[in-house]
């Protein structure tokens, strides 16, 4: 027999429509069950396969929910800001409320062909006035609590979209979506206090049920840890501070690594044997995006300061401890959340992963 589906379904699909069969009444006598997935953003180009592979996950568990008795509330809706879109607009002359509504058509359209059980009384769009008027609401509350505060920031500029990108989005110092050169600029943005909920964040992974790794993903990205600040002397007289979660390997340490733009360097330009070696490599790491900078690339690279030392007074006989430039620390007076670039940090041998390092 031959399964002739562009009848069997659009059959359904209209018999589920017009009786309102995945319709979330306002129901208190059944039990509740809200089944919620991510909404898309309703790009120009439809779906892609990775939208229908949750919630055809979701769907499922939607519909035994509700044979098994329950009221379920399974809603979509459209994340539908973007850059995309408002660049498509200027490209094409088109107002991009038109272009949103005809995206948000096309994926409506396409998510009925799937046959997902949504309730599609209850659909939100971001950029409905009756829905935004809400995240200005909460903005307003977080700025009146202090949790939202402006701050200068050194960002990842795409020349092209004219946006900041995330780290993650700068491929070989080019923007992952338009290919567009990244620069480095400073920027006034507004930041949201998400540190002060470090803690409870992370206290309240013991009651989600999550896999485990996906919690460790969730604390590596919440990036806590408890260490102390430790002050080195150099032999040039200044003072250098390092954070460690782990005191008791200062004795190892044999060398300090500071950033290509730590501001120390320029104090010390005369004083230094190989400043024309400096110089050069400070040039080179400021060709390098942030990513190519971090822990992701493995080929380390570094300069040895020469007529430098820091004194390491818990190794014994006060043994001195090189200095070395190194790219792949974080980039110097740049804000990472926990604020963390402005420490130098120790080195044992090679090997040496600081906390620091991790998410923040
Ligand atoms: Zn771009």
């Amino acid at each position: 027999m031959k399964y002739d589906f562009a009848a069997i379904e659009s059959k359904w699909q209209k018999y589920w429509d017009e009786h309102r069969t995945f319709h979330a009444e306002n129901d208190y006598t059944k039990p509740k069950y809200y089944a919620l997935v991510e909404f898309p953003y309703p790009s120009g180009e439809g779906l892609h396969v990775g939208h229908p592979r949750p919630y055809t996950a979701m769907d499922i568990v939607a519909r035994k929910r509700r044979m098994q008795g329950y009221n379920v509330l399974f809603p979509m809706g459209w994340d539908a800001f973007g850059l995309p879109t408002e660049n498509y607009a200027i490209e094409h002359k088109i107002h991009p409320a038109i272009v949103t509504e005809r995206n948000v058509a096309r994926f409506r359209n396409q998510l009925k062909m799937l046959g997902l059980s949504f309730d599609w009384e209850r659909e939100v769009n971001t950029t409905d006035p009756n829905y935004f008027k809400w995240t200005q609401w909460i903005f307003l509350k977080l700025f009146k609590a202090g949790l939202a505060y402006k701050k200068e920031m050194n960002v990842n500029w795409c020349t092209h979209c004219k946006v900041v990108l995330a780290n993650e989005e700068v491929v070989n110092g080019t923007c992952e979506r338009c290919h567009g050169e990244v620069i480095h600029k400073v920027k006034n943005q507004w930041m949201l206090k998400i540190t002060d909920y470090a803690q409870k964040l992370l206290d309240d992974l013991d009651s989600v049920d999550y896999f485990e790794k996906i919690k460790t993903a969730q604390v590596n990205w919440i990036g806590r840890s408890t260490g102390a600040e430790v002050t080195f002397k150099t032999t040039l007289g200044d003072e250098l501070l390092i954070y460690t979660t782990r005191c008791d390997t200062l004795f190892g340490a044999t060398y300090m690594v500071i950033s290509p733009e730590h501001p120390l360097i320029e104090k010390w330009a005369d004083k230094l044997g190989n400043m024309d070696e400096v110089r050069k490599y400070q040039a080179e790491a400021a060709r390098k995006s942030d990513f190519d900078r971090t822990e992701m690339n493995k080929d380390k690279t570094g300069v040895r300061l020469d007529g430098v030392m820091a004194i390491n007074r818990k190794r014994q006989g006060n043994t001195d401890i090189h200095f070395r430039l190194c790219s792949d620390e974080l980039r110097h007076g740049r804000d990472y959340g926990g604020s963390r670039a402005r420490y130098a940090r120790l080195g044992v041998r090679e090997k040496v992963r600081s906390a620091y390092y991790r998410g923040r």
